[in-house]
């Protein structure tokens, strides 16, 4: 492993995460990265005092990123506070129409109680199979390598196919459970903020539950950018380098090997390539043809996660209205689906979801102002003018206004919005999507795309489009399962 030189071509938290454990591993890595901060979709942006974060607001399967410091003998302490928040979040279902889920369980099974006949204990039985189904995918299934069709056939899978209801979906699952709205809408609501559609995610995604009701909902003081930032100084303190504002254009292929990659600044020569880039454009604009994996028509037929339409705004007012995470779920989110997935045009009625973590972290905006992040799925691909992007500011922010009973517009002082031409500019973003592929039963685990190029022997792939998928800790876990893939190709 001596002098083998690993370039990575992205500082996002896969691209991250596969330095700081090939570094550890003894091989010479250089990270290269389009853009000037580290972190990728989970970069921050700081102004005027405050500090945005830019993509992920949820913490979410602490443990992955316990297991992952854990084998530099850290422990996340080492790079971040970790605070529990309480209420976990809180739902507007209207105005005046306000749902709190606690950090203790007893008052969500009385809430759910609320909502139909049995609900707390049909809340109950729902988190007991989530936390047996995330037991199950934490002690197997999550961090293997599934590149090859045998693994589908490997007992434990086929163990998990069983248990996990694998082929039926959440929204099925859920409500086999419970009937009323409420109750679903809050269980499924975090499938939508992860790239998916409840009707076509598998049920094992039901583990989301148990971990906000069961393993609690934690932030870090400081904002997610704590995560890149303390991976960087890891990946650092073993050797690796990183290289920001330089984009790889090309990678030059002979014999099937990568040799260069070539950058604007310049040519980089690398025994290994790793790809942390979005993966539709590296292999169709990085690679010559006869060396992609997937072709352009791969792409085309694959089911592509929404983009999002995410406001960074800095307020001068104080909101206690709201508390860290909140969700606005007041319409039928049908037709907000269809017009992600089915139908595509900017969705008339969203389900959208507001940020303020300013609320419980006073690092992240000035004295008496308000950090507020708001994200809205949007369909991947469709329109993105200035004039719709201000009036569907208007839109969100007056609806907003109203559910929480409060105006504050005019109190705006800092505002940025970030949309579909962002994504496709900034990462390279195929359609311009938010968070790559959704997670189906037909793009999960084997089918989702490989970790290893099939053309090009020393090229791999890491990040949100292959196993496990879309995630900050299943970021971690994709460059975990490349990092000992090449340490075995590699070790002699
Ligand atoms: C709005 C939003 C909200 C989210 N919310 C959550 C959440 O709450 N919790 C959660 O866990 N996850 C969340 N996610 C998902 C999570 O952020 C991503 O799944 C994860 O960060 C992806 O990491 P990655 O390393 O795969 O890719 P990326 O972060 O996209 O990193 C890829 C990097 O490659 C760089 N790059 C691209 N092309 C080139 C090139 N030619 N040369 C050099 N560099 C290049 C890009 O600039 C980028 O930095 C959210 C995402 C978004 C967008």
């Amino acid at each position: 492993m001596k002098n083998q030189k690993v370039l990575i071509i992205g500082a996002g938290v896969g691209g991250l995460a596969a330095a700081a454990l090939l570094a550890k591993n003894g091989f010479d890595v250089e990270v290269i990265e389009r853009n000037t901060e580290v972190g990728g979709r989970a970069r921050v942006w700081k102004t005027e005092g405050f500090v945005f974060d830019m993509g992920p607001s949820w913490y979410l399967m602490p443990e992955i990123f316990e297991n992952f410091f854990a084998q530099f003998e850290k422990s996340v302490a080492d790079y971040y506070e970790l605070i529990r928040l309480d209420p976990n979040y809180r739902i507007f279902f209207g105005a005046d129409d306000v749902v709190d889920i606690s950090a203790d369980l007893e008052p969500n099974l009385k809430t759910f109680d609320s909502f139909e006949e049995k609900g707390g204990e049909k809340l109950q039985k729902y988190l007991d199979k989530a936390e047996e189904t995330y037991t199950f995918m934490m002690e197997g299934v999550m961090y293997e390598d599934l590149s090859s069709i045998w693994s589908m056939f490997s007992p434990k899978l086929i163990k998990a196919g069983q248990k996990l209801h694998i082929l039926s979906n959440i929204d099925k699952w859920v409500r086999k459970f419970f009937k009323s709205d409420r109750a679903r809408k809050i269980l499924e609501y975090p499938i939508v903020f992860l790239g998916g559609n409840p009707t076509n995610t598998p049920a094992l995604y039901s583990i989301i539950s148990h971990i906000d009701y069961n393993l609690g909902v934690w932030y870090p003081r400081g904002g997610l950018g704590m995560i890149p930032e303390g991976i960087m100084k890891l990946a650092e303190s073993y050797g690796a380098v990183f290289q920001f504002e330089v984009d790889a254009t090309h990678i030059d292929v002979k014999n099937r090997q990568a040799h260069h990659v070539q950058t604007s600044e310049g040519v980089t020569d690398a025994d290994i390539v790793i790809v942390n880039a979005d993966y539709p454009f590296s292999e169709m604009e990085l690679l010559d043809k006869k060396y992609q994996t997937y072709s352009a028509k791969y792409w085309e037929k694959k089911i592509i996660a929404p983009s999002a339409f995410v406001l960074y705004l800095g307020v001068d007012q104080k909101l206690p209205q709201l508390t860290h995470h909140n969700c606005f779920l007041e319409y039928d989110w049908v037709k907000h689906f269809n017009q992600i997935f089915d139908q595509p045009a900017w969705p008339d009625e969203p389900a959208y979801y507001v940020c303020c973590p300013s609320r419980y972290d006073s690092s992240v905006a000035p004295k008496g102002k308000e950090n507020i992040f708001v994200t809205v799925p949007i369909s991947p691909g469709i329109e993105d003018t200035p004039q719709i992007r201000e009036k569907y500011f208007t839109k969100i922010i007056t609806h907003m206004e109203e559910s929480i009973g409060e105006s504050f517009q005019d109190s705006i002082t800092v505002k940025r919005i970030f949309a579909l031409n962002d994504f496709a500019n900034d990462y390279h973003a195929y359609k311009g999507t938010a968070v790559g592929l959704t997670h189906t039963f037909r793009q999960s685990a084997f089918f989702r795309p490989r970790h290893k190029s099939k053309k090009v022997k020393n090229l791999y792939y890491t990040g949100q489009y292959t196993h496990p998928g879309i995630g900050v800790p299943m970021a971690l876990v994709s460059s975990q399962i490349v990092a000992d893939q090449i340490a075995k190709e590699n070790s002699s």
